[in-house]
């Protein structure tokens, strides 16, 4: 047995993410939704996917929802759906899972990282500005652990230059920011010119598998994306765009019709659970909690707390000896991975974003942690911080 912590007992194992435990009140509901999909047959395009899609569009504030294969090909798709010219740059966060920059190499356009801000983790608007060239044209800002980054400054900037915004809100579901003193609070990922989210089993929103969709207002754009997602056809066999097949499985959007009824309310759980580690973890020397932005509210993807770069790995291992899993979202930035030695960037270039990575660890938070788990665990961290 670990030595448990002086100041609590710990009660069952805490986990990262219980999934079985967060289905569990539904399962009734999702398995009559699966039954339903087999009883129709229907699998490809059938009517759970654009039911789902307007009941997601509504829940955004009245948005057009496009469902297609996983959170990755949304971005490839959105990218897609601007037609920049070959040989585009699309800058994207130093800070990020590699996905957001993937979806730009992977079309042949050029990924140009720019810097996060140490505090929110989200682009630095200052050097997204910095990092623009005639040859820009889109930035990707990803909501990185359920909060915005600054759309206010980022929007302005894109317009200034004439740049498309896309939103990786991947993390970010229901997650609102405002734009301006006495505005309402708009939805991340509805903001700029295309909007992207994964349902990726983890996420806030998941399936049972893999999912994604794509946000547009436009309902111009709205269409010509959902005929990317879909081999470019315009109608069956007719294939005036070269498209993806990518498309939402029906099955995976009748299960998602009924966890989007439940998104407010994990949501809540979820803040609840942060608004304990605020509370419980504010202040312990040599640990800082995640600064909120005012302006945005903050749906709690992941709790990430920084230490001092000498004291991560100790902490994890800390953490892992008395029974409390945690996480490092992410290891290395992106300008630094192997697969992207082409854009020829160097150790030092972005030392916020490489900062990042060594002091950066997320802990528990779902929405069925109990009191007791969530106790657990800032004590468990506290102990660390008192001790070390
Ligand atoms: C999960 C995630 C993606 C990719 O989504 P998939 O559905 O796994 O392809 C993209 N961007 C961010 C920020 C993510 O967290």
């Amino acid at each position: 047995m670990p030595p448990s912590p002086t100041s609590t007992v710990s009660t069952a194992p805490v986990q990262l993410l219980d999934l079985a435990a967060q289905h569990a009140p539904i399962q009734p509901e999702i398995e009559a939704a699966i039954q339903q999909v087999l009883r129709e047959a229907a699998f490809i395009q059938g009517p759970a996917v654009g039911e789902f899609a307007r009941e997601l569009g509504d829940y955004l504030g009245q948005t057009q929802v496009i469902p297609c294969g996983n959170g990755t090909d949304a971005l490839q798709l959105a990218l897609m759906s601007l037609r920049l010219p070959a040989g585009s740059e699309v800058i994207v966060p130093a800070f990020t899972y590699v996905a957001t920059m993937e979806a730009v190499a992977v079309l042949g356009l050029r990924p140009v990282c720019a810097e996060v801000l140490p505090d929110t983790f989200g682009l630095d608007p200052a050097a997204v500005e910095a990092a623009i060239t005639p040859r820009t044209g889109a930035i990707i800002v990803v909501h990185l652990f359920g909060q915005c980054a600054d759309l206010a400054a980022l929007t302005r900037i894109a317009r200034q230059h004439r740049l498309a915004l896309i939103e990786d809100n991947a993390q970010a579901i229901g997650a609102t920011f405002q734009l301006a003193a006495g505005e309402t609070p708009v939805f991340a990922g509805t903001v700029g010119e295309v909007g992207t989210t994964s349902f990726f089993p983890s996420k806030n929103l998941g399936a049972l598998g893999d999912g994604g969709a794509l946000f547009t207002r436009d309902e111009a754009r709205a269409t010509y994306l959902r005929q990317l997602a879909n081999h470019g056809q315009t109608r069956k066999y007719y294939h005036e765009h070269i498209g993806l097949n990518s498309r939402l499985d029906t099955l995976q959007a009748a299960v998602l019709r009924v966890k989007l009824r439940q998104l407010p309310a994990w949501t809540a759980a979820r803040q609840r659970v942060a608004a304990h580690y605020d509370a419980a973890l504010t202040g312990l020397p040599g640990l800082y909690i995640p600064t909120r932005d005012p302006r945005s509210t903050h749906v709690f993807h992941q709790y990430t707390v920084t230490v001092a770069v000498e004291k991560r790995d100790q902490l994890q291992a800390f953490l892992r000896e008395r029974g409390v899993p945690s996480v490092v979202y992410y290891p290395v930035p992106t300008h630094l991975q192997p697969a992207y030695q082409y854009l020829g960037y160097q150790p030092g270039q972005f030392p916020v974003a490489e900062t990042l990575c060594g002091t950066v660890l997320s802990l528990p938070i779902h929405p069925t942690l109990t009191e007791a788990q969530m106790a657990y665990v800032s004590a468990t961290v506290s102990d660390f911080c008192r001790v070390s």
